[in-house]
């Protein structure tokens, strides 16, 4: 994972064009596995050990996404991690700002981590009125611990009206899915403001 202050930092150094590179971040409390999404997705690997997120960083990588014309295109997602600092709303808020979408983390073993699910959206929301916004439920490998089950989760996605996935940092499950639908949902997103601002 590279680490850098602002996404130019990210941009400078490749050409491929700005139609297709996004700024998505990753919320949720602390330990859901918002990190290890990040490494799972960009460098296929997981670690067991629990090291708290120091600073903001980022990691990009490009994922393939077939439009709605059926065309495939390459998608840069600028993945932003915001690390521990989630307590200060101004934090919060000037990380998601200029985001096009948001992968929203719980932890299915830990039920606060669900309830907090509300507070990231409405404050996400807030921020990024037309962004996509999936929910990834993590661990769903820790089948004996797992408290909350399938069905509130569907009532989170029926309420944030975005999409929802089981995912397992730790096996990969579902990893892939959550960010090839992120990257479909915001270049889908960017072409319908293109196109509504040149109408
Ligand atoms: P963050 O604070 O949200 O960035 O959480 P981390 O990515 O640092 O993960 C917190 C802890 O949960 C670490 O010990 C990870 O190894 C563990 N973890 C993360 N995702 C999973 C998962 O899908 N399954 C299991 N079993 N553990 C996970
Ligand atoms: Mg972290």
């Amino acid at each position: 994972m590279t680490e850098g202050p602002t996404p130019s930092a990210a941009d400078s150094s490749d050409e491929s064009s700005d139609e297709f590179k996004f700024r998505v971040v990753l919320l949720g409390e602390a330990a859901v596995g918002k990190t290890s999404l990040i490494r799972r997705f960009t460098e296929n690997s997981f670690d067991e050990d629990y090291k708290q997120t120091i600073g903001t960083t980022f990691a990009s990588k490009d994922v393939s996404v077939t439009d709605d014309e059926g065309q495939t295109r390459q998608v840069r997602l600028i993945v932003w991690d915001m690390g521990g600092q989630t307590t200060y709303r101004e934090l919060r808020r000037q990380f998601m700002k200029g985001s096009s979408g948001a992968i929203i983390a719980y932890d299915v073993t830990r039920p606060e981590t669900f309830m907090a699910m509300n507070n990231w959206f409405e404050s996400f929301r807030e921020t990024c009125p037309n962004a996509a916004v999936v929910i990834a439920a993590n661990k769903v490998d820790l089948l004996d611990s797992r408290i909350v089950p399938v069905e509130p989760g569907l009532m989170l996605r029926d309420w944030f009206q975005a999409d929802y996935y089981e995912t397992s940092a730790k096996t990969g499950a579902a990893v892939t899915d959550v960010f090839d639908k992120l990257g479909k949902l915001v270049l889908r997103q960017a072409r319908a403001e293109k196109k509504s601002s040149e109408m």
